[in-house]
């Protein structure tokens, strides 16, 4: 057992079998998260609630269980961060808005159910980008998220708050969501890994949609093994999920052992060359690193063209705030969360499209309302067809691109596309505040694969010059997850990225 380095450090196999062998208790882990999140936190605000006596109460619990019933469960006495917009049964859950001030959902999230029954504790919420909408966790009613790594710099968005819960070491692993990124760039930006599931592997029923057809839940960790194990528990279809799929989940943790020889890994190096890239140097740096050690382990590397993939992020900005629009409909001051007074108002306008309208505006963000103007305008009579069928129809020529890449003939086929994850590393807190677009450019490389519905997987991949982490982004075949972490735990073996931790400030 670890005994010389804090417990914050350790793994998920070493805290969970330290619970189970008794040489360290629930309470004791579960304390060393909650004490690092109130000392810290405060500077980096990373959470938007904290379960403090509850997360206790079940440490406690599971420190009562007999030997017998310890044994079996793979997350026993693990602390884990949720975002906030996984539902948990009676627990705050806001989506970062004002419209779902004090909202406390009478269910768990599938996701929520399946942790809590594999022995985890979920101990807080996190914060995010409000609804998910964002790239920076700026759009925030609680405030913006500071990067550990330089709280001048954004942790990255929409799940900011939970890859930098991970890289501060408030607990080892938190449960974010990506829509178009929003797991990937965030654990790029904090130097942790990330991994988005391929479409309909994991369970949605209790998280507050943003974008149906693109949403995924996914963890956030320090390290691949971490992943796997998480992916373990979250994996497998779901009857309250039409759109899980019940496809057999592997053993991930035995497939990270296998080699990669003979792998064929795909680059797309004319993507980086589309002037809306504006690819930085560091980042290419690392990336051509990565792509060496991938060849040093056998791997081919196979040059490879999306064609599509420049149209990605105006395809995707259509089609997820018009799916947006649609979902947010439900928040209007009648059935849950913010319910604004008709006081002051004329007699005349105290009627219900009034307090409609009052809700909505006061209760939604900037960012949100932008996504619902825009999905509206896409969705409505006389452009649905030039604007959403349109985006729908170039969604598919992008899963085209990746269905050829991927099932071609034996010489041209590749197994995985290698690209990194974000052009650049963390910007600067309020830089893109005046041009929505530019932050939206940002989302280049992830997006494809929330469009196709394929599984992408972000591994730190060096430091900038700035001593900004650097994330490469690993995207495979549908349900292919078990070969993507396969892939980024050869790579993280061969690196010292992943060991690589922030300073923090306090
Ligand atoms: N940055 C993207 C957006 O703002 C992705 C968000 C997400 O994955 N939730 O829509």
């Amino acid at each position: 057992m670890p005994t010389s380095k804090p417990v914050l450090d350790w793994n998920i196999i070493e805290i969970r079998d330290g619970v189970r062998s008794g040489d360290i208790s629930a309470v004791e882990v579960c304390q060393a998260s909650l004490d690092r999140i109130a000392t810290y936190d405060p500077i980096y605000n990373a959470m938007t609630a904290v379960f403090r006596d509850e997360a206790l109460e079940q440490a406690a619990a599971i420190d009562r269980l007999a030997q017998s019933d310890r044994s079996d469960r793979p997350l026993l006495g693990i602390p884990i961060t949720i975002k906030d917009v996984i539902c948990s049964r009676g627990q705050i859950t806001t989506a970062a808005s004002r419209i779902l001030k004090d909202f406390r959902p009478p269910y768990d999230a599938t996701v929520v159910t399946r942790l809590k029954q594999a022995g985890a504790i979920i101990i807080g919420k996190t914060n995010c980008d409000e609804f998910a909408m964002g790239s920076s966790t700026e759009h925030s009613a609680y405030g913006p998220t500071k990067n550990p790594w330089d709280t001048e710099r954004s942790p990255g968005g929409s799940s900011g708050g939970a890859a930098a819960a991970v890289a501060a070491q408030f607990a080892p692993v938190s449960i974010g969501t990506d829509t178009g990124g929003s797991i990937r760039q965030p654990a790029a930006f904090c130097g942790v890994v990330g991994l988005k599931p391929t479409y309909g592997r994991v369970s949605r029923y209790g998280l507050l949609a943003f974008a149906s057809s693109f949403d995924q839940i996914g963890p956030l960790t320090n390290s691949v093994e971490d992943a796997a194990l998480i992916l373990q528990v979250l994996a497998g279809v779901d009857p309250a999920d039409a759109t899980s799929v019940a496809q057999p989940v592997p053993d991930y943790n035995a497939v990270l052992k296998s080699d990669i020889r003979g792998t064929r890994i795909g680059v797309p190096r004319a993507m980086f060359e589309h002037a809306d890239a504006s690819i930085d140097k560091d980042v290419l740096r690392a990336y051509d690193s990565a792509l060496n050690i991938f060849t040093a382990a056998g791997a081919e590397l196979v040059d490879i063209t999306l064609p599509h993939a420049a149209h990605a992020v105006p395809t995707y900005y259509l089609v997820a705030p018009a799916e947006a629009s649609s979902n947010l409909a439900r928040y209007d001051g009648v059935r849950y969360g913010l319910r604004a007074s008709l006081d002051g108002a004329a007699d005349t306008e105290k009627d219900l499209a009034a307090m409609y309208d009052r809700t909505r505006n006061s209760g939604f963000g900037t960012e949100v309302k932008r996504r619902i103007m825009l999905g509206t305008y896409a969705l409505s009579a006389g452009y649905y067809d030039a604007y959403y069928g349109k985006a729908q129809q170039v969604r598919s020529l992008i899963r085209l691109d990746y269905d050829n890449v991927f099932a071609g003939d034996k010489s041209t086929a590749v197994d995985v596309v290698v690209m990194p994850t974000t052009p650049t590393a963390a910007f600067k807190l309020g830089e893109h505040e005046e041009d929505p677009l530019t932050m939206y450019l940002g989302d280049i490389f992830t997006v494809s694969a929330n469009l196709t519905g394929l599984p992408a997987l972000s591994v730190p991949a060096g430091l900038t010059t700035e001593q900004l982490p650097i994330g490469l982004q690993l995207i495979g075949r549908a349900f292919n997850e078990d070969f993507l972490l396969r892939l980024a735990h050869v790579y993280e073996q061969a690196t010292p990225w992943h060991d690589a931790r922030p300073t923090l400030k306090g």
